[in-house]
Formats: structure tokens, C-alpha cells, sequence
């Protein structure tokens, strides 16, 4: 698996059945598939990188922040840099210091096993700014974090950077990487807009259906559409074949 990143994105309790507050329709089924390609006796991934969704308590994107308004609305906000976007607001989730937070421990616990080969990337840190894409997160270690500085909080934020220029990419690229396997929740979001920003950064991009679950069917199916129209690889979700797939695409 020479020059070739595996992204796990977002696998934290609140996307997660049965307690989580933002949960994908069983997404717990994409977890033992998740730590078969964390089997060191299978794969042999060089770099590893877990996102993980981490937001401040009055995060932008939360529905709680602009009372009226209700979970799942569309509304259109200015963001820390000044953008004006629609946001879908969200119930809140994956708060800093909750156990909705966390990285969910089966798969965490094998990721440990990776020492130095895994990194993690924090993203959605500051509160004006919302980030689906691991591409627009800071790097840090995996089993010792660092919590954001600044910058990353609620400071002036870092100018939007092309995806190949974001904190992931030119750490894939120092490490050689050139082609990357994207897992995760939830396929229409964060999946989705990792999923972009590794193709627009010329990444070879492989997208696991099995090991990936969205919060809507409808915008899971365009998502794969659009991915596959731009270039990616997708296996679809209910493809047995996956494994041999994956390591002929690798060839
Ligand atoms: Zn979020």
C-alpha cells in the first residue's frame, strides 16, 4: 500500500446509533469493517489520518446559536471571514469535551496501535467558521492532541486556503502520499466535502461505499454521483468485493 493515505472521517459517538445527537442511519455497521482495514496483519497503511469533528459550544452551525430557528434549517449567515453562505443548521454535536466528541473507542483503540503512522485532524474549532472537509483542519498528534490555539477558536482565522494548499495536503505530500482511501460518516457531508477537496488537490481518490453511511439516502446517491462525475473511485456500499478492489486500485 506504497504512497497510498487512509482517511477515517468523523467516526465519533454523536454520528453514531444510538446516542449520538447527528446520528447516520446505521453507521455502527461501517465499524467492523473500519477495523479490518486497521488489522496491521491485512494493511499496511504508511499514513493514517482520523478527522474529528470539534466544535466550540456556541459553534456557527448549531441551530441552538440562532434562537428561533430549528435543527436542519437553511439559513443564510456570515461567516468568521466574512462570507456569506447558507449554513443547514445542526442539532448541537461533537462539543469539545463531551463524550459525543470522541473518536469511537473500538476504532480508536486499534489506531493507537499505529503510533507514529496516524495523525489527526481537528476541524469546525472555530466558532464562526463551519468545515466539513478534514482538508480544512490543523494536523496534530493522534494520541496526544493539541486543543486549538487562537487562530483555530475564535481569533482572526487563517485565510482560506486552496485544498492543496490545507494543513492535510502538505502533510500527505511530505509524506509521498499520492492516492488516498476515504471512510467514514457521514457520506453527504464530511465525506462528501473531504471527498472534493482531495480530488481538487490531484489526490487519486478512492471512496469505500461499505464503510460509510449518510444522513440522507437521496444525498448520498448524489454525492457518489458527483464524486465518480469529477474522477473519483467509489465502491458502492453493498459490494462484497471491496477488499480485492481496494488493493487493485493501490496497484
Ligand atoms: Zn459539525
Amino acid at each position: 500500500m506504497d504512497r497510498i493515505a487512509l482517511l477515517i472521517i468523523d467516526v465519533q459517538y454523536d454520528f453514531l446509533p444510538p446516542s449520538g445527537s447527528l446520528a447516520a442511519e446505521h453507521g455502527e455497521e461501517i465499524l467492523p469493517i473500519i477495523e479490518d482495514l486497521l488489522d496491521e496483519t491485512k494493511w499496511d497503511w504508511p499514513v493514517i489520518v482520523a478527522s474529528q469533528d470539534y466544535h466550540p459550544r456556541d459553534h456557527i452551525s448549531f441551530a441552538t446559536t440562532h434562537p428561533p430557528h430549528k435543527p436542519f434549517e437553511p439559513l443564510l449567515l456570515k461567516d468568521a471571514r466574512g462570507t456569506n453562505y447558507e449554513q443547514t443548521l445542526w442539532p448541537e454535536h461533537c462539543i469539545q469535551g463531551t463524550k459525543g466528541s470522541e473518536i469511537e473507542e473500538s476504532v480508536k483503540e486499534k489506531l493507537d496501535k499505529w503510533s507514529d503512522k496516524v495523525k489527526l485532524s481537528r476541524k469546525g474549532t472555530h466558532i464562526g467558521l463551519e468545515a466539513y472537509s478534514a482538508f480544512e483542519g490543523y494536523i496534530t498528534e493522534f494520541s496526544n492532541p493539541s486543543e486549538p490555539t487562537l487562530e483555530w477558536s475564535s481569533g482572526k482565522p487563517p485565510e482560506s486556503t486552496l485544498p492543496e494548499q490545507s494543513p492535510l495536503s502538505l502533510y500527505l505530500r511530505q509524506k509521498g502520499i499520492e492516492k488516498v482511501v476515504i471512510v467514514g460518516l457521514a457520506t453527504d457531508f464530511c465525506v462528501f466535502q473531504t471527498a472534493l477537496s482531495s480530488i481538487s488537490a490531484s489526490f487519486d481518490t478512492l471512496l469505500l461505499g461499505p464503510a460509510m453511511r449518510g444522513i440522507s439516502k437521496e444525498g448520498t446517491e448524489k454525492a457518489f454521483e458527483r464524486l465518480r462525475s469529477m474522477g473519483g473511485t467509489v465502491i458502492d456500499q453493498g459490494d462484497t468485493n471491496w477488499n480485492t478492489k481496494i488493493r487493485d486500485w493501490a496497484k
